[in-house]
C-alpha cells in the first residue's frame, strides 16, 4: 500500500524541474547569495501579483510577523487583537516583545476571528489587530478595516495560509495596512526552505521594514534601529520565481480539487461538517479541514489505510503552555475550543487527483461508519 502524499510537492517540482534548476543555477553561478537580483524581481512579480505598492520580502512568515509589528512601533504592554485559532507565531511574535495578546473568538463556521467579537475586546492600550487568515480564507476584512479605523489601529493581516485568495475579488495580503505571508514549503505559494513577505501600500512602512530587516540600517554599518537579519535568500527568491509561473493555474487547481472534495464528502459522509466559505471569498485552500465526531478513531483508520491527516490545530493560543505564563486575563473562548476538539485537515495540493480523492472519501466513510 502506498501512501497518500498529505501535499503533493514531488509533481510539482517535477512539472518545473527545468526552469526550476536554470534559475537557481543562475544565482550559483552569479553569486550573490544575499539581496541579489531575484530577490528584487521577485518582489516586483509579488508586488504586482497582489496589487499594492511594496512587497519586502524576509526570512520567514515568522519574521515578517516581527518586522511589521516592530514596523508600527509596538512596544511592551501595549495590546494587540487577535484570533485564538491559529499557528503559534502569530501570538508569539506579539508576546516577544512584551505586547499582550488580547483573544476574539472565531466565528465557528469559518474558523477566523469573528469581526463582531473586536470592538468590545478595545482598550486604552491597544494598538493593532492581526486577523489570520486561516486554511486559505480571508476573514471580513473590510468590516475589521472600520473598527480599527474609528479607534485609530492598525490591521496586519497575517496571511500565511492565504496568498492568493481573494476578498471582494482584491487580493490577500493588501486588504490592510500591512499583509504577511509566509513561503514554507506547504504554504499555497511554498519554497523549498524558509521564507516570508510583506505587503503594503504605505511608503513609510515600507521603508521601516526593509530596514529593520538588516539590522536597523539604512547605510551599510551604521545602524539607526534595532532590528534582525530577516533577508530571504536569493536562492529561495530565484525557486519562488519558478513557482509563480505555475502559481495561477495552482489556485483554480485547489479550488477544482476542494469542489470534488465538497461533493463526495456531502453525498458519502453527512455527518461530516464541511468547511463554509464566505459568499464573499474564494479560498485558496491551504487546508481542507473538516469538522467530525471520533476524531482520534478515524485518523487512525485512515493512517491504517495510507491517508495521512494533520490536526490544524490541537489547542487553542490561549491554551499553550507558554501563552498561559503570561497570565492575561482569563476569557470565554468556546467557539475556538470546540474548533481544535473537532477538525481534521485532509490531504490537500493542487495535483490531487479524483481517483486518490475517492479513495480518500470512500475509507472517510467506512471509518465513520465502524465509529458510530
Ligand atoms: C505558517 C504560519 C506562520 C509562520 O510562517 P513561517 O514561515 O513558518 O515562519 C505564521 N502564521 C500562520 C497563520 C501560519 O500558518
Amino acid at each position: 500500500m502506498k501512501t497518500i502524499p498529505f501535499n503533493d510537492l514531488k509533481t510539482q517540482y517535477n512539472s518545473l524541474k527545468p526552469i526550476l534548476l536554470k534559475r537557481v543555477e543562475r544565482v550559483l553561478e552569479h553569486g550573490q547569495y544575499i539581496m541579489g537580483p531575484e530577490v528584487r524581481e521577485l518582489e516586483d512579480v509579488l508586488s504586482k501579483y497582489v496589487g499594492v505598492k511594496h512587497c519586502i520580502t524576509a526570512s520567514s512568515g515568522t519574521d515578517t510577523l516581527l518586522l511589521s509589528l516592530l514596523a508600527i512601533g509596538i512596544q511592551p504592554g501595549d495590546e494587540v487583537i487577535t484570533t485564538p485559532f491559529s499557528y503559534f507565531a502569530t501570538v508569539e511574535m506579539i508576546a516577544i516583545i512584551g505586547a499582550k495578546p488580547i483573544f476574539a473568538d472565531i466565528d465557528p463556521k469559518t474558523f477566523n476571528i469573528d469581526a463582531n467579537k473586536i470592538a468590545e475586546k478595545i482598550s486604552n492600550r491597544t494598538k493593532a489587530i492581526m486577523p489570520v487568515s486561516l486554511f486559505g480564507q480571508c476573514p471580513d476584512m473590510d468590516h475589521i478595516n472600520k473598527i480599527a479605523k474609528e479607534h485609530s489601529l492598525v490591521v496586519i493581516e497575517d496571511a500565511a495560509q492565504s496568498f492568493g485568495a481573494k476578498y471582494k475579488d482584491r487580493n490577500s495580503c493588501g486588504l490592510s495596512d500591512i499583509g504577511s505571508t509566509s513561503f514554507f514549503p506547504s504554504k499555497p505559494l511554498g519554497g523549498y526552505g524558509d521564507g516570508g513577505a510583506l505587503f503594503t501600500n504605505n511608503d513609510y512602512l515600507a521603508e521601516k521594514m526593509k530596514q529593520l530587516r538588516v539590522h536597523g540600517q539604512k547605510k551599510k554599518y551604521y545602524h539607526e534601529k534595532i532590528g534582525i537579519n530577516g533577508r530571504l535568500d536569493t536562492i529561495q527568491a530565484a525557486i519562488l520565481l519558478s513557482k509563480m509561473e505555475r502559481f495561477k493555474g495552482e489556485v483554480e487547481k485547489r479550488e477544482i480539487v476542494a469542489s470534488r472534495y465538497f461533493s463526495m464528502i456531502k453525498e458519502s459522509c453527512p455527518t461530516v461538517v464541511l468547511p463554509t466559505i464566505s459568499s464573499f471569498n474564494s479560498s485558496v485552500f491551504a487546508q481542507f479541514t473538516i469538522s467530525l465526531d471520533n476524531r482520534e478513531k478515524i485518523i487512525i483508520y485512515l493512517k491504517g489505510k495510507g491517508i495521512p491527516t494533520t490536526i490544524y490545530y490541537p489547542i487553542c493560543l490561549h491554551e499553550q503552555e507558554a501563552i498561559k505564563k503570561l497570565k492575561l486575563p482569563s476569557t470565554s473562548l468556546p467557539n475556538a475550543e470546540k474548533a481544535s476538539k473537532k477538525v481534521l485537515s485532509l490531504p490537500m495540493s493542487p495535483d490531487l487527483d479524483f481517483e486518490t480523492q475517492k479513495y480518500i472519501v470512500q475509507n472517510l466513510r467506512k471509518a465513520i461508519e465502524m465509529n458510530k
